[in-house]
């Protein structure tokens, strides 16, 4: 049994601005952070695994419309919704992801059984929704996504021809983003998952760093778990998740010290925006970003909960 536990969740980085958070706004944030911390926190200490904490944490992101994810996903140029999903189990490096998925209610449950029920790592489409109809998951019509605010990013960018990152500059401060957890188990076990609705406007089946191992999400026992968000293109080039794995492994750094240099130098230097949270194998957890603010939170054995938005709190 490992001594400590530990989980870290995240609701997206990006131009989140003080000027623009009102107190009641934080306290939605804080309170949506809060229930899905709690959540995984309490897989864990019923001696759940990583993988249970991970999915459950993100499954109470998804079903809240403030995050970028299963209800509260953007609209993409066709005026639809397509969800992007995935997780990692550090103990066996075994994976599953879902790419450009629409209707499922909650497209983490559908990453995981394609890692447990599937010889495959990645569906997309039309072939993932089949086979989450054969897994019996949850579906939703197109009302359950619809929200009004969304609705106006989404008419907004058409107007401006514009591709968005849900928390980009230009949208008014009401921003939101892509989920994910990570957690370390009561049998030392390290688990990621990531899930997100994308970009506004999205064209051309574009497809970001969520649904991709070494991009957006990554686990190893050996080192540590690790979800990402922001400038997807810029975390697929730089393997950023992986990376930090990598100097871990190879390098000796310090989970904090690659965190650092994955976002602080890497992404940044090529000009990539956003943040990781990540936890090692021996419960040190690191929420770390380059941008104005990232909705976080994390609990470990004997330390106290945090729950973020901004650098100072
Ligand atoms: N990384 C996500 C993507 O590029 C967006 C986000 O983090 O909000 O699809």
């Amino acid at each position: 049994m490992a001594e400590k536990i530990g989980i870290a969740i995240h609701g997206g980085a990006g131009t989140i601005l003080r000027s623009k958070m009102t107190s009641e706004k934080e306290r939605l944030y804080s309170k949506a952070l809060q229930e899905s911390l709690t959540a995984g926190w309490d897989c864990l200490s019923s001696n759940k695994s990583s993988l249970d904490a991970v999915e459950r944490a993100v499954e109470i992101l998804e079903n809240n419309s403030l995050f970028n994810a299963g209800k509260g996903s953007v609209f993409t140029n066709e005026g639809t919704h397509k969800m992007d999903a995935s997780v990692m189990d550090g103990k066996t490096l075994k994976a599953g992801c879902v790419s450009s998925v629409s209707n499922v209610k909650n497209p983490v449950f559908l990453a995981r059984k394609i890692m447990d029920n599937s010889p495959f790592v990645l569906l997309s489409g039309k072939g993932a929704k089949e086979f989450a109809e054969k897994m019996n998951l949850q579906f939703e019509d197109d009302k359950y996504f619809f929200d009004e605010y969304r609705y106006e990013q989404y008419l907004n960018a058409i107007r401006g021809d514009s591709v968005e990152l849900d928390h980009s500059e230009n949208t008014d401060g009401k921003k939101f983003g892509t989920v994910g957890a990570v957690a370390l188990d009561c049998n030392g076990n390290l688990a990621a998952a990531t899930s997100t609705g994308g970009m506004t406007n999205v064209k051309f089946g574009r497809i970001g760093d969520s649904p991709i191992i070494g991009a957006g999400t990554y686990a190893n026992n050996k080192t540590c778990a690790v979800s990402c968000t922001g400038d997807g293109e810029y975390f697929i080039r730089s393997v950023a998740a992986y990376d930090v794995s990598a100097l871990m492994e190879y390098k000796s750094l310090s989970l904090a010290d690659a965190c650092e240099m994955v976002v602080h130098k890497k992404l940044k230097n090529i000009g990539g925006e956003g943040g990781m949270i990540a936890i090692d194998k021996d419960c040190n957890i690191a929420m770390t970003f380059n941008s104005e603010g990232m909705y976080r939170a994390s609990r470990k054995t004997n330390s106290d909960i945090e729950i973020k938005i901004f650098d100072d709190n």
